[in-house]
């Protein structure tokens, strides 16, 4: 009988880093971000950076959304390949997004180098593998279309990946811009910072009203209490489909399972983000502590009283399918969880003004590379906000 959590390894490596008051009155803020997740995290320390008084409410504890069960990879590879959005949104407009990822990987480096931020941040490369000679096929074209946009590509052979990875394939894309962290930790240690320079914190603080229709929006609480504030900036992860008429994301069920720590893997292994056409896609990276994870087998299935018994054959499966692919890994459980993801439907996020909310943005980076979409909206929400047009802005913005 298995008597262990089924939390988020991270949750419970970490533990509730820091706490804050609930909010127990009316308040007045220059800017409010609601939610404290990791886009809440990142996007609270670009305004705060920029000069704003800025004040963040969540719900819950710090970061206890999908930011404590997310895998972390970061990566520029949005979930639509690259000839597939250009065919949506024009070649240029999709090798801009594309870019885009890679820049974002870096400033988050950056930040987290220049703020000395303890959260296991490593650079890696990122290898995309065909599941079957069908995918290779369509794999090849998004290689040449890649490297036509010089995105640091190389076309793997499957006897190249398999010597220097283990790695059973079709062939592969390696591209060398990646990097993989504890999006938990990096969301409380970044929000800390931002308290330490003055930024006011309340957890347990959840909205029930945003109400838009004055000239300043108001936030009521489930306290009752409100906080009025010159602009709001919504970083409600999935949660904010309920907020929106707009159909903006398909949301489903996701699972990871992660090894134990010591497993033996080659040097090239521990540097690569692993993922593979099929669909759903099959994910696998290293953790800064020595262990393996592996991710896949979404489901739209998200029924709480069923998780427990589901989650027990989500990691038997990832755990085989891992094998099968990469023999002689000793993998040996040691957690195993499920968060709730999203996919829009040309893969790319919602950053800007909704036209059901005044004087409100939002930062919603869905799908399987959330976060450098999250690192993206840190320039874009300021520039916003300073009334400066962003390259991106069309792109990502609401009715398109
Ligand atoms: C298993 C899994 C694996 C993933 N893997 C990756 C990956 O490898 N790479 C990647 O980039 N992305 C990945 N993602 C996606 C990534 O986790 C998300 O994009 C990211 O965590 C979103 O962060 P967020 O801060 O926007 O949302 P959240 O972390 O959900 O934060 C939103 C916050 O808003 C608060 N909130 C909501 N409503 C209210 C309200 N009314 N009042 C007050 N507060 C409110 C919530 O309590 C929550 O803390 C994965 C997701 C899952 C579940």
């Amino acid at each position: 009988m298995r008597v262990r959590t089924f939390e988020s390894f991270w949750l419970v490596k970490n533990g509730i880093l820091y706490s804050y008051p609930s909010l127990q009155t009316d308040l007045k803020t220059e800017i409010l971000v609601i939610g404290g997740g990791i886009t809440g995290a990142l996007i609270s320390h670009a305004l705060m950076d920029a000069g704003y008084e800025v004040m963040l409410i969540d719900k819950r504890d710090i970061a206890m959304g999908s930011s404590s069960a997310t895998t972390s990879m970061l990566q520029y590879e949005i979930d639509t390949p690259l000839y597939g959005l250009s065919e949506m949104i024009g070649e240029e407009s999709a090798a801009s997004c594309y870019r885009a990822g890679i820049d974002a990987i870096l400033d988050l480096k950056k930040l987290v180098e220049e703020h000395q931020i303890d959260c296991g941040f490593q650079m890696k490369s990122s290898l995309f593998f065909a599941h079957s000679k069908k995918a290779a096929g369509w794999l090849r074209d998004e290689f040449q279309i890649r490297d036509k946009h010089r995105l640091g590509v190389r076309w793997l052979e499957a006897d190249e990946v398999q010597s220097r990875y283990g790695l059973i394939s079709h062939g592969a894309i390696w591209s060398e811009t990646a990097a993989s962290v504890d999006a938990y930790k990096l969301a409380h240690e970044l929000i800390q910072l931002n308290v330490k320079r003055g930024m006011k914190v309340y957890d347990q603080t959840g909205m029930t009203q945003l109400d838009t229709s004055g000239t300043e929006p108001r936030v009521i609480l489930e306290t009752g209490h409100t906080i009025t504030a010159g602009k709001v900036v919504c970083c409600t992860g999935f949660e904010s489909t309920k907020m929106l008429k707009e159909h903006v994301a398909d949301l489903f069920y996701t699972y990871v399972t992660i090894s134990e720590e010591g497993i033996q893997l080659s040097e090239h292994i521990q540097n690569t983000l692993l993922w593979n056409t099929a669909d759903p896609y099959l994910y696998m990276r290293t953790t800064d502590d020595g262990r393996f994870l592996v991710g896949g087998e979404d489901s739209s299935f998200n029924l709480q009283f069923f998780q427990q018994s589901i989650k027990e054959r989500k990691a038997d499966k990832l755990a085989r399918k891992m094998a099968k692919i990469l023999p002689g890994i000793e993998f040996v459980e040691d957690f195993t969880w499920g968060g709730t993801f999203g996919t829009t439907k040309d893969g790319l996020p919602y950053i800007g003004k909704s036209p059901e909310y005044e004087n409100t943005l939002f930062v919603l980076g869905f799908g399987g590379n959330g976060i450098t979409f999250s690192a993206q909206g840190m320039k874009m929400i300021v520039a916003m906000l300073q009334g400066e047009k962003h390259p991106l802005e069309s792109l990502y913005r609401f009715g398109r």
